[in-house]
C-alpha cells in the first residue's frame, strides 16, 4: 500500500507536469470504487485547470481553479499515471482505469487501480479539512508539530506497541508498514514494545528518525511493490535500502543476526533482535 512517500514522490512528478494543464474530458470506467464517481463528475470536471498538487497524509489533492478540488486515495493498488500525447501503449482499459483525464496538451492523466480499494472525490474546498477522510488525522511527520514532546505526549501511558502507535493515523498521518518498521530500525527500538515503556531517549530517536527516514524513501521516489509506480511508470528505488522490512531470516545489515518477523496489531513487523531493544 502506497505511504507519504510514495503519494510525496507522485505529488512531486505531477507537480511538474501536470499543473497548468485543463481537463478537456473526463472519462470513466464502468466498475466502481470503494465509494462509486458520481454520474455528473465528467460534466463538473471538464474546462477546470490544474493549479496545484498538494498532500495530506496518504491523500494526494488535485486542486483546480474554481470551488472544488479532487481528493484521490491510491487504496491498496492504485495508480496515478500521467501519460504523453504520445504514449500510446495503455490505451483506456475499462476493467482497470477508473478515471482518465484528457488534458490540453493531448496528455492523459489515468487512474488505475485492479483491486478498487481506492477513492477518488470531487469536493469542497471549503469543506476538505472537516471532510471524513482528512478529519481527525495527526500531525504530518516532515511537519514542525511532529516532535519528540509531541510523540512522548502520545506515547505516555499507553499499552499499544509503538509501532502501531507510529502508524495510527490519528497520532501522525501518513506512516504505514515499511516505514513504521524501518523507522524502529534506525532507532533501535523493537516494533513490539509498549510506546508508555519506551524511554524518553528512544522517543527522541524515533522522532530523529521519522523524517530522515521518509526523505530518504521520498528521494528514491519510495519503494515498489506489487502494482505501485510512480507518475512516470519508474518504480520506486528505495526498496534496495530497507534494512529490516521484508527481509525474515536475512542478515542483519549491521550486525548480521537473523532478521525477525512477528505480527503486531495483524501485521508483519520486522526487527533486528539485537540491534532494537
Ligand atoms: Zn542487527
Amino acid at each position: 500500500m502506497p505511504e507519504l512517500p510514495e503519494v510525496e514522490s507522485l505529488r512531486r512528478i505531477l507537480a511538474r507536469t501536470a499543473v497548468g494543464r485543463t481537463i478537456v474530458h473526463a472519462r470513466i470506467g464502468a466498475k466502481s470504487l470503494r465509494r462509486r464517481v458520481p454520474i455528473d463528475f465528467s460534466a463538473s470536471i471538464a474546462g477546470r485547470r490544474i493549479t496545484k498538487l498538494s498532500r495530506r497524509a496518504k491523500y494526494l489533492i488535485v486542486e483546480f481553479d474554481g470551488d472544488d478540488v479532487l481528493l484521490v486515495h491510491l487504496g491498496m493498488s492504485g495508480s496515478l499515471t500521467h501519460r504523453r500525447a504520445d504514449f500510446r501503449v495503455g490505451e483506456f482499459d475499462a476493467r482497470h482505469d477508473h478515471l482518465e483525464f484528457s488534458l490540453d496538451d493531448d496528455s492523459r492523466l489515468v487512474y488505475n487501480d485492479p483491486r478498487r480499494f481506492g477513492m477518488v472525490r470531487l469536493i469542497a474546498r471549503a469543506t476538505l479539512a472537516s471532510t471524513a477522510e482528512l478529519k481527525g488525522l495527526g500531525p504530518e511527520p516532515l511537519s514542525r508539530e511532529f516532535n519528540a514532546a509531541y510523540l512522548a505526549s502520545k506515547a505516555r501511558g499507553r499499552q499499544v506497541a509503538i509501532k502501531n502507535l507510529l502508524m495510527d493515523q490519528r497520532i501522525v498521518a501518513g506512516i504505514g508498514n515499511i516505514y513504521a518498521a524501518e523507522i524502529l530500525f534506525r532507532a533501535g527500538v523493537r516494533p513490539t514494545r509498549r510506546a508508555g515503556r519506551v524511554t524518553r531517549a528512544e522517543i527522541e530517536k524515533i522522532a530523529a528518525s521519522t523524517p530522515l527516514i521518509l526523505r530518504a524513501a521520498i528521494g528514491r521516489a519510495g519503494t515498489t511493490f506489487r502494482s505501485y509506480r510512480d507518475s512516470r511508470g519508474e518504480p520506486g528505488r528505495f526498496a534496495e535500502r530497507l534494512r529490516v522490512y521484508g527481509r525474515e531470516g536475512k542478515p542483519c545489515y549491521t550486525c548480521s543476526t537473523p532478521i525477525r518477523n512477528v505480527v503486531v496489531g495483524g501485521r508483519a513487523s520486522f526487527y533486528c533482535p539485537k540491534c532494537q531493544r
